[in-house]
């Protein structure tokens, strides 16, 4: 499949180049077409999800590099609803995930799969004892403004009977 110096991600022809898709060895293999508006939004670590939008066909992409470039954006983008989509061959998800910041790369999940988000509300689904403060968070009880501990993504905090404690997500359902 010959490339052209279109760009790979949004079609667009305007100021094309080629842009390494780090960490590369700065062949053609590993780099990426990108038009100067992609390119620039992309160093800036800023995007237009209205522009992005090109990445729900550039994720299919038979080409490495743009396929890892996409998964990097989508992941930017929080698309994890697409990410989850997307298959990749072993090197290149490993690619791909060099490039992620170890916070994106962690992604938390309640009892059915659904991606949970600091701020979120969750129900507990299980009556859980609590270790060292003596009660019991039933089963049906709201918790507002969760936060995610940090690099556990088997956990979240939260308040529960005015005190803040970790409760594992497997026994939590987003509201
Ligand atoms: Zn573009």
């Amino acid at each position: 499949m010959s490339r052209s110096s279109v760009c790979e991600l949004c079609g667009s022809s305007e100021a094309v180049s080629l842009t390494e898709v780090s960490p590369s060895d700065a062949s053609e293999e590993q780099s990426i077409y990108l038009c100067a508006n992609c390119k620039g939004q992309i160093e800036c670590g800023e995007l237009d999800e209205t522009h992005f939008n090109c990445l729900n066909d550039s994720m299919w992409s038979e080409i490495p590099a743009v396929a890892v470039m996409s998964y990097r954006l989508l992941h930017m983008l929080g698309r994890q609803d697409l990410v989850d989509m997307m298959y990749m061959e072993e090197t290149t998800k490993s690619w791909a995930d060099a490039g992620l910041s170890s916070e994106e790369k962690l992604v938390y999940k309640d009892a059915n799969g659904v991606i949970l988000q600091a701020g979120d509300t969750v129900v507990i689904t299980k009556d859980l004892d609590v270790k060292g403060t003596g009660f019991t968070a039933k089963r049906g009880t709201a918790v507002r403004n969760i936060g995610l501990v940090h690099n556990d993504v088997e956990h979240i905090e939260g308040r529960v009977n005015g005190v803040k404690i970790h409760i594992l997500t497997k026994f939590l359902k987003k509201s």
